[in-house]
């Protein structure tokens, strides 16, 4: 009888999914190969001090920054969530209200559909994924983050990735993927491309508000991901 409910339930729960974002979430394990251990509990001690003392010395920079006007308006800085030597660290933009409430990147709505799409494809935060933003801080009313605010934390990025030596890069939207491809144009004319930031593959997507606020981008996401896969597949 248990049986038979849990079934059903699952039955349900993916017709939500569908119906809602497009994607069945998957239930298999999450993917994280035999020489790549990702998540924190099982990194080697050695390796576990460097990273560990490095993430968190770029967490208490970025705590005390005052750099860019962004400091004054924020609650929490946001520096990124996830796992040590990650699959994919995955780049959105900014923080939004409600990370700038709880300092985790993507808990919002955005958040949440971005990790049905990471679970789709058997990736996820708690296991093979570190998920950061181009900025640390919330830009307000959720505006495009300025210029000289990317450029003063451009840094904090640049050594996350350094240390964190992602497999491949995931960009969402327009601005974190200009920046990570270093090429300009909207999304609809960088995505389908495997582009290289410092020798790690990188592969873009939109982002997953805009994709909330417009279904036709659903189908291209998708495609996204299973490129994000391909590449995931062929060097791991
Ligand atoms: N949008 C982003 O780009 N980043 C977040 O952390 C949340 C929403």
């Amino acid at each position: 009888m248990l049986k038979i409910l849990n079934d059903l339930w699952n039955v349900l729960d993916d017709f939500e999914d569908l119906c809602r974002y497009g994607y069945r979430r998957s239930r298999r394990e999450p993917y994280v190969p035999e020489n790549r251990t990702g998540a924190l509990a099982e990194s080697s001690p050695a390796a576990d001090t460097a990273f560990s003392d490095s993430l968190e010395a770029i967490a208490s920079e970025i705590a005390s920054c005052r750099k860019c006007v962004l400091c004054q308006k924020r609650k929490k800085v946001v520096p990124g969530d996830g796992v040590r030597n990650p699959l994919v660290m995955v780049i959105g933009e900014g923080p939004g209200a409600e990370e700038d409430n709880q300092g985790i990147p993507f808990v919002g709505a955005a958040g949440k559909y971005l990790d049905k799409w990471l679970n789709a494809i058997s990736l996820d935060r708690s296991s093979n994924c570190f998920i950061g933003n181009i900025v640390k801080c919330r830009p307000p009313g959720n505006r495009d983050p300025q210029p000289e605010e990317i450029e003063s934390c451009h840094g904090f990025l640049e050594r996350q990735i350094k240390i964190l030596n992602p497999r491949v890069i995931f960009t969402l939207g327009r601005i974190s993927s200009r920046i990570i491809t270093g090429r300009e144009g909207g999304i609809g004319k960088l995505r389908g491309n495997v582009y290289s930031f410092r020798g790690i593959p990188v592969v873009v997507t939109y982002h997953p508000s805009a994709v909330l606020r417009d279904r036709s981008y659903r189908k291209p996401v998708w495609d996204d991901l299973k490129l994000l896969k391909e590449t995931l597949d062929k060097i791991t």
